[in-house]
C-alpha cells in the first residue's frame, strides 16, 4: 500500500475510533475532549504497532478500570440533611496502585472526574515513578461552608471511600477544593474507620506523615519546567512577563518561584476578577494574597486598592495583559480561542499549563498555528503528584526527607520529563510538546498492558 493509501486507512480508523468513543461516553464532553486529544498524537505509534492493534490498547486505555458512584449525606450547622453526589474512578493501575487527587467544586460530575483520571494516567507514567490513575470527588461546594460542616461532609465522603482505597490499592490526595484541611478530615476518618496509620492518603500534614514541599510542588515543578523550555531556546526566567490565573494551590505557589527566580508575575485571578500588577507582584504582595485565598478563603476582590501598583478587574480573566509566558492555573477550558487571539496579538512565546486541560482545542490550534510553545499540564503540572509519590516513599520507609532532598528531586523528575518530551520531539519534528508527552506516557502504559495478556 502507498503511503497515502496507509495515511487514509488511519485516519478512517482514528474517526471510526473517535465515532465509537462518542457513542459510548454520550453527556460526557470533557471525558471525550481529553480522549481525543490523546489519541490524536498516539495514533501514530497504535498503527506502526501491529500487537497494539490487536490487543486493542487504545480502547481498553480509554475504558476506566472501574467506577465507583456514591451518596454522600450530611448534616449542615442549621441541622438540614443535605446529600451530595461522590465518585472514585480508578482508570488504569498497569503500572502502579490507583493515584490521583479528590475534587471538591459543584461542577464536579463523572464527565469531569473521567477526563482527570485518565489525564491522571499519562502524568504519572510520565514521573517514572510506579503510581497508575484515578481521580475522585464530589459535586459538594465547599464556599461559604463552615469548618464544622467541611468536616462532617469530608467524615461522611470517607465513610464510603475508605472500602476503595490504600496505601498499595489506591491513594487520593487533594485538587480543587481539597486543601492540606480536607486531606487532614479525610485522613483522620479513613484511621479512625481502618485502625491504620499508613499512607493511604498524601498530601497530609508534614506534623502526621506529609511531605515537605507538597503543597508547594506543582507551581514550583510548572516553573521548573518552564525553565527547562526556556534553557532549551537559550532564554532565562529573568524578566519574563508571566501571566498566571488560579489563586490557588497551584497558582500561587507557581508565582512564588517566579519571582524568587527573576521573572515579573503581572497577573492572578480567582472566578470573580483578576488582579493586575504590572511591574510584577513581589514577595510581600505575593504572602498577603496567600494569607487571603489559603487562609481566609476571601476573594481577592478584597485586595482593591489594597497593594500599591494592584489593580482589580471585576468579572473578567487575565488573558488580555501582555505578557511573555501565560500560566493558566485555574481549571479546564479556562483558556479560550478568544483569548489565544488576544495572547498572541499581544506577543505570548510561551503556555504552560499549571491545570488540567485549561486550554480548548481551538486555542491550542491558534497558538500553534502561531508557533507558540504549550507545555501540556500533563508533563507541566506533574510535580504535585511526583512530591505525593515521593510522599508515599517516606511513609512506606517511615522516614522523612528535607526541604532541600524533595526539592532537588523534584527538579530532576521535572527535568527528566522535559528531556523525555524533548527526544520524543527528535523522533517526530512534527510532534510538539503535547505530542511527545502524550506518546512518552502512553508507552510505558501500553507496555504493561501488554504484558498482563487479555484482561
Ligand atoms: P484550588 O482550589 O487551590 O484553586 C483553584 C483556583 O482556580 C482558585 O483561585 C479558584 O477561584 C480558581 N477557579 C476555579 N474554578 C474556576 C473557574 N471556573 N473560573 C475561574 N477561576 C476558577 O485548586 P488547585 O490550585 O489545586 O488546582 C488548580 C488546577 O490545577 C486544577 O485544574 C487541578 O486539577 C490542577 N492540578 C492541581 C494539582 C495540585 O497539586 N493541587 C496537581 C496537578 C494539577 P476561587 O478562589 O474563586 O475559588
Amino acid at each position: 500500500m502507498t503511503n497515502n493509501g496507509r495515511t487514509n486507512e488511519a485516519n478512517g480508523s482514528l474517526r471510526r475510533f473517535m465515532e465509537g468513543l462518542k457513542r459510548r461516553n454520550p453527556h460526557e464532553p470533557e471525558f471525550i475532549q481529553a480522549v481525543c486529544e490523546v489519541a490524536r498524537s498516539i495514533y501514530p505509534l497504535v498503527e506502526q504497532d501491529a500487537e497494539y492493534r490487536k490487543a486493542r490498547i487504545l480502547e481498553r486505555m480509554t475504558e476506566p478500570d472501574r467506577v465507583i458512584a456514591f451518596r454522600v449525606t450530611w448534616e449542615d450547622d442549621e441541622g438540614n440533611v443535605r446529600v451530595n453526589r461522590a465518585w472514585r474512578v480508578q482508570f488504569n493501575r498497569s503500572i502502579g496502585a490507583y493515584k490521583g487527587g479528590l475534587r471538591f467544586q459543584k461542577s464536579v460530575n463523572q464527565s469531569v472526574l473521567k477526563f482527570l483520571g485518565f489525564e491522571q494516567t499519562f502524568k504519572n507514567s510520565l514521573t517514572g515513578l510506579p503510581m497508575g490513575g484515578a481521580k475522585g470527588g464530589a459535586n459538594f461546594n465547599p464556599k461559604g461552608k463552615s469548618p464544622r460542616e467541611v468536616m462532617r461532609f469530608c467524615q461522611s465522603f470517607m465513610s464510603e471511600l475508605f472500602r476503595h482505597i490504600g496505601a498499595d490499592a489506591d491513594i487520593p490526595a487533594g485538587d480543587i477544593g481539597v486543601g492540606s484541611r480536607e486531606v487532614g478530615f479525610l485522613f483522620g476518618q479513613y484511621m479512625r474507620l481502618t485502625n491504620q496509620f499508613d499512607g493511604a492518603l498524601t498530601g497530609k500534614g508534614v506534623s502526621y506523615g506529609g511531605s515537605a514541599i507538597r503543597e508547594e510542588a506543582t507551581g514550583y515543578g510548572a516553573v521548573y519546567f518552564l525553565q527547562n523550555m526556556l534553557e532549551q531556546r537559550d532564554e532565562s526566567m529573568e524578566g519574563k512577563r508571566i501571566a498566571i490565573s488560579g489563586a490557588g494551590n497551584v497558582a500561587l505557589f507557581a508565582a512564588e518561584r517566579a519571582i524568587r527566580d527573576g521573572a515579573k508575575v503581572v497577573t492572578l485571578s480567582d472566578s470573580k476578577g483578576f488582579i493586575h500588577c504590572d511591574s510584577g507582584l513581589d514577595e510581600d504582595g505575593l504572602d498577603a494574597i496567600k494569607t487571603l485565598k489559603l487562609q481566609r478563603r476571601g476573594r481577592l476582590s478584597e485586595l482593591d486598592g489594597e497593594l500599591a501598583g494592584v489593580r482589580y478587574e471585576n468579572g473578567k480573566a487575565p488573558w488580555g495583559v501582555s505578557c511573555d509566558v501565560a500560566m493558566p492555573c485555574a481549571t479546564q477550558n479556562e483558556l479560550d480561542d478568544e483569548a489565544a487571539r488576544t495572547l498572541v496579538d499581544n506577543g505570548v512565546q510561551v503556555v504552560v499549563e499549571g491545570a488540567n486541560m485549561p486550554t480548548t482545542d481551538d486555542a491550542v490550534a491558534r497558538f500553534r498555528q502561531h508557533g507558540v510553545q504549550i507545555a501540556p499540564g500533563k508533563a507541566a503540572n506533574a510535580g504535585g503528584v511526583a512530591v505525593s509519590g515521593f510522599e508515599r516513599s517516606q511513609n512506606a520507609t517511615r522516614l522523612s526527607w528535607s526541604r532541600e532532598e524533595v526539592d532537588r528531586r523534584l527538579k530532576d523528575i521535572m527535568k527528566t520529563i522535559h528531556d523525555k518530551c524533548v527526544s520524543e520531539m527528535e523522533r517526530d519534528d512534527q510532534a510538539d510538546y503535547a505530542d511527545a508527552a502524550n506518546r512518552a506516557g502512553f508507552r510505558k502504559v501500553a507496555d504493561a498492558m501488554l504484558a498482563y495478556g487479555v484482561m
